[in-house]
């Protein structure tokens, strides 16, 4: 991977941030993006030297715009990793239209903003690997989470049409689906619920970023060219396809 050029999106905390630490170290030239907290996004600047760019994976035009920066400043995407994500959980029948559209266009809408703005530099090239970060959730459903587990599900089917389309072009696309990950959209789950869920786990603990980064960084390499529209589950056991 030395050399290749790297956006992680949401990659200045959480599973993005061990995604684009673990990506430099194995030689990429990293951008990581990053919505609406500076303070973490300066401090693992300062901490990483990984350059930050701020846009909302949500919008159209901001993505245009992010990616244009980055390759300007960096050069040609090779590796796209869509990582960015919320949850605005709550019951169907309690559901604002704000939760849903929120969480649809952030995690799934935001697959087609990323991915329209890299596709056509990557088939000109001849190469590409895009990674999408989905869930177990989105293989299995969840409580409180129509939402969230719809646009998770969403982009395995996203996966593997674009995988299909670039295939003859030296790019592959790939999802990785993560367990329960220990990260602040983790601490934000109730501890009673947590507990629930720790027990529903074989390993029996919850996952680190950096056990999903190696997953991601597998994929992202050179040699993974014959992997395409596949799913790689990281989830400590707790679904097993
Ligand atoms: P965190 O909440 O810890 O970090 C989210 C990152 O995404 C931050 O950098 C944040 O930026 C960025 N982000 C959020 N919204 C936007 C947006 N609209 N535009 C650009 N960047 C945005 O999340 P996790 O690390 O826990 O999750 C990362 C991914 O992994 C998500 O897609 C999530 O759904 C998925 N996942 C997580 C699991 C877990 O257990 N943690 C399990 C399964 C999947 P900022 O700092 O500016 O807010």
């Amino acid at each position: 991977m030395k050399n290749r050029i790297a956006i992680v999106t949401g990659g200045t905390r959480g599973i993005g941030r061990a995604i684009a630490i673990d990506l430099k170290k194995a030689g990429c030239k990293v951008a990581a993006s990053y919505h609406g907290n500076d303070e973490a996004a300066q401090a693992f600047k300062k901490e990483t030297g990984i350059a930050v760019y701020k846009f909302d994976v949500a919008n159209f035009n901001e993505c245009q715009e992010g990616v244009a920066k980055v390759e300007a400043e960096i050069g040609p995407v090779d590796i796209l990793v869509n990582n960015a994500g919320i949850t605005r959980d709550g019951f169907l029948h309690k559901m604002t239209e704000d939760n849903w559209d929120g969480v649809i266009d952030t995690n799934l809408k935001s697959l087609f903003n990323m991915c329209r703005a890299v596709i056509e530099g990557m088939r000109a090239r001849s190469y590409g690997r895009i990674i999408t970060i989905s869930s177990i959730n989105g293989q299995l459903g969840q409580f409180g989470q129509t939402n969230y587990s719809a646009a998770k599900a969403g982009v395995f089917g996203f996966t593997k049409s674009l995988a299909r389309e670039c295939a003859n072009k030296g790019i592959t696309v790939n999802a990785v689906a993560p367990g329960y990950i220990e990260t602040d959209m983790v601490k934000a789950v109730p501890e009673e619920v947590l507990k629930k869920i720790i027990a529903q786990i074989p390993v029996g603990r919850l996952g680190s970023p950096a056990e999903i980064a190696r997953a991601v960084c597998f994929l992202a390499a050179d040699e993974a060219g014959f992997i395409t529209g596949e799913t790689l589950s990281v989830n400590g056991g707790q679904h097993m396809e």
